[in-house]
């Protein structure tokens, strides 16, 4: 097995981008969880009732 260098970028689930932080969110009545970028998720979250945060994806290993 190759040692492969991959980049540890995620795209947003809404806008498609990719980020280095995204946060998993749910964010219709269907109940899936994406990942959605930062703006994306201040969006979801405002007013939306089926909004629930389940944590922070961060490309960046914790020092
Ligand atoms: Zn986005």
């Amino acid at each position: 097995m190759g040692r492969t260098q991959r980049i540890r970028t995620k795209a947003c689930d809404v806008c498609g981008d990719t980020a280095d932080t995204l946060f998993r969110i749910q964010h219709d009545a269907t109940g899936a969880w994406i990942f959605a970028c930062k703006p994306c998720q201040v969006e979801a979250s405002t007013d939306n009732p089926h909004y629930t945060y389940g944590g922070t994806w961060k490309s960046k290993k914790r020092h």
